[in-house]
């Protein structure tokens, strides 16, 4: 009995700490400054850009927990010294959506139509009851233009990639951009066929990027970049796509293109992690480039959230 409880005692004392880690791993966040008005705070999930203009914060992607929301909320009311009035979700992903009922209700959130779309089909069970107060209430389909506080902010969907309704913010004062998960600086990306990703369009869609205005560059995961930072990436689609074509011209199996040693502009790719890997890695590219190239995939299932 007595060595029952201590190890219970001892089982309970790991949770404790286990869990302690997790909570600190999630709260940790951060702060990178862009300019005087422009920060990048980095936790788990999408990096979140906070602009400060003279009505209120803006705000870029929210995470992925309701506590990393509250903590971008606060952070954001200690960096511009005012509320968060304008919430931008660049994709439909957890990891940049989440963090959204964390803010005050009435909350202005912007989106493209087709991220409202996936965020009520694709993600169901997460949007409803309180949390559908903060879906977003204002859409548009390719571009708008927000003047904002003595601030211009252009909002554009540059065509499909990473899903078929990602945006990219342009913070014009600033020429800085925020691309969302249109661009996962040296790590390898989720491309989410079944909310209309594409590795094979994804190099145009980023030409229509590099034709915008700026200089520095915000990726959904990863470094603050910069053009060449986007030319890179576009390099790596470019390959990857090549590669899905030839597998489906030659008739691979899922496991020979997994085996190829023809990608090879991922030298430096690193899988994206939250205390664990999260199977976005080489085989995952692989097998999408083979997926999308061969039809081997359902629209409309949900793919991986991040
Ligand atoms: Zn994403």
């Amino acid at each position: 009995m007595k060595t029952g409880l201590k190890i219970l005692g001892i089982l309970l004392f790991v949770l404790v700490i286990c869990a302690a880690y997790v909570y600190s791993q999630v709260r940790a966040i951060e702060i990178e400054r862009l300019s005087d008005d422009l920060h990048v705070l980095r936790g788990f999930g999408g990096n979140t850009a906070v602009l400060r203009t003279k009505v209120g914060a803006v705000i870029v992607d929210t995470m992925t927990f309701g506590l990393q929301g509250a903590r971008i909320r606060q952070l954001a009311r200690q960096l511009t010294g005012a509320e968060p009035i304008l919430i931008i979700n660049t994709h439909y992903h957890l990891d940049h959506t989440h963090g959204n009922p964390a803010f005050a209700e009435g909350t202005r959130v912007l989106s493209t139509t087709a991220t409202l779309s996936h965020l009520k089909t694709l993600d169901t069970n997460f949007w409803i009851g309180d949390a559908a107060k903060f879906l977003p209430n204002e859409t548009f389909d390719d571009r708008t233009t927000l003047q904002l506080g003595g601030k211009t902010i252009e909002l554009v969907h540059p065509g499909p990639g990473h899903t078929d309704g990602d945006l990219v913010v342009v913070f014009v004062d600033e020429n800085v951009i925020h691309m969302g998960d249109l661009l996962f600086q040296k790590h390898y990306p989720n491309i989410d066929l079944e909310a209309g990703g594409s590795v094979q369009k994804w190099p145009d869609t980023l030409e229509n990027v590099m034709a915008l205005a700026f200089n520095r560059v915000i990726p959904g995961h990863g470094a603050t970049t910069d053009r060449e930072g986007i030319r890179e990436f576009q390099k790596f689609m470019q390959q990857l796509g090549a590669i899905g074509a030839k597998a489906a011209n030659e008739n691979w199996t899922v496991e020979e293109i997994q085996a190829t040693g023809e990608l090879t502009m991922d030298a430096d790719y690193l899988p994206l992690k939250f205390i664990v890997a999260l199977g976005i890695d080489r085989e995952f590219v692989l097998k999408r480039a083979w997926q999308e190239a061969t039809g081997n995939f359902q629209k409309g299932d949900g793919g991986i959230k991040n």
